[in-house]
C-alpha cells in the first residue's frame, strides 16, 4: 500500500488518514501516485534495477523533495512520475488518469497540458520575450493566454515590467522565475523540479525556493522537486529519501539539519 504523506500543518485539514489511499483513481486528495513502479535499464547481466518497487501517493497542494545518494534513482523516479519515461512495471496515476495506460500521443498531450517542468538549466528560448516564453505551453496546445491569468502569474513570480525582455537580458534567478511561470501557466496538476536551484547562488536559490513554496501555499500547487541540497529540501513539506531504487524513508516538516543527518545514514552508509 502506498505511503501517504501530507504537509504536517495540513495533515488534519486536507489529508485522509495515513493509510487511506482511497480508490485506485479519482481520490481528489491525491495529485500523483505510483504503485509498484520498477525501472530496469538494460538486460541480462548488464541489467540495472534503478527503481525496485516504488509505492507513493502525493497529496494535492503539497511540496515534496526527493533526495538520495547519487545513483539512488532520483532522476529515474522523476522521469517516470512525470511521464518523461516509462516504467518497466507498475502504474503512475496523475489525478484520475493512469499515465502508464496512455499511448505516446496522449502521454505527450498530458505532459504538455497537465504537468509543469522546471529544470536546472532554465531551457528558455532566447529569441522569445519573457511573455512569449511563459505562454509557449499554451500556444503549443492551441490555447490562448488568458490576459488576467498571465498578469497574475507574472506578478507572482515578480516579473511584472520585464515581460518584453529577452532571457539574455535577465539574471539566472530571473530566468528561473520565467521557467517557473511557464510551468504554472497551464494550471498543471503537478510541477516537477529537477535540481531547480542547482545552477543558482545561495541567495538566488533562496528566492526561487521561496517562490516555489508560495505557489504551494498561495495557489495550492503540487510541487515535487529532486534536490541534493538539504537546505532546499527543508522548504518542502515532506522529504522522500531514496536508496538503491527504493523509498528508504519519508520525513515530514523537514529541517536542513535533520535531512542532512538522515542523508548521512542512507544506502551504503546506513
Ligand atoms: P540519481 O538521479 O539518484 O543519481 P538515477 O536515476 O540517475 O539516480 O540512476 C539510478 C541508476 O540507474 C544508476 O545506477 C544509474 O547508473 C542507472 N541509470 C540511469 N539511467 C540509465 C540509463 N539510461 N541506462 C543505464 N543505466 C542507467
Amino acid at each position: 500500500m502506498p505511503k501517504k504523506f501530507a504537509p504536517a500543518d495540513r495533515a488534519t485539514a486536507a489529508a485522509p488518514s495515513a493509510h487511506s489511499t482511497g480508490p485506485r483513481t479519482g481520490n481528489p486528495d491525491t495529485a500523483i501516485r505510483l504503485d509498484g513502479v520498477t525501472k530496469v535499464y538494460g538486460s541480462g547481466a548488464n541489467a540495472v534495477h534503478a527503481l525496485r518497487g516504488i509505492d507513493i501517493a502525493i497529496t494535492r497542494g503539497s511540496f515534496t523533495a526527493v533526495m538520495g545518494p547519487s545513483g539512488s534513482g532520483k532522476s529515474t523516479f522523476l522521469h517516470c512520475a512525470a511521464g518523461l519515461d516509462r516504467p518497466s512495471g507498475g502504474t503512475v496515476t496523475l489525478g484520475d488518469q493512469e499515465l502508464t495506460a496512455l499511448g505516446e500521443t496522449a502521454l505527450t498531450r498530458m505532459r504538455r497540458d497537465r504537468i509543469g517542468f522546471v529544470f536546472q538549466a532554465y531551457n528558455l528560448i532566447p529569441s522569445l520575450t519573457v511573455e512569449q516564453n511563459i505562454t509557449l505551453p499554451l500556444r503549443l496546445a492551441g490555447r490562448r493566454a488568458d490576459a488576467a491569468r498571465l498578469a497574475r502569474i507574472t506578478d507572482q513570480v515578480g516579473l511584472t515590467g520585464r515581460t518584453g525582455s529577452r532571457p539574455g537580458e535577465l539574471s539566472g534567478g530571473q530566468q528561473q522565475r520565467v521557467a517557473i511561470a511557464r510551468a504554472l501557466i497551464t494550471g498543471p496538476e503537478v510541477v516537477f523540479g529537477d535540481e531547480p536551484t542547482g545552477a543558482l547562488d545561495t541567495m538566488t536559490a533562496k528566492e526561487v525556493l521561496g517562490l516555489l513554496r508560495r505557489t504551494v501555499d498561495g495557489l495550492g500547487q503540487t510541487v515535487v522537486m529532486v534536490t541534493h541540497d538539504p537546505v532546499a529540501a527543508a522548504y518542502a513539506d515532506a522529504v522522500l529519501f531514496l536508496a538503491d531504487g527504493q523509498i528508504a524513508d519519508t520525513m515530514l516538516a523537514p529541517t536542513a539539519e535533520r535531512v542532512a543527518d538522515r542523508m548521512s545514514r542512507l544506502g551504503a552508509w546506513a
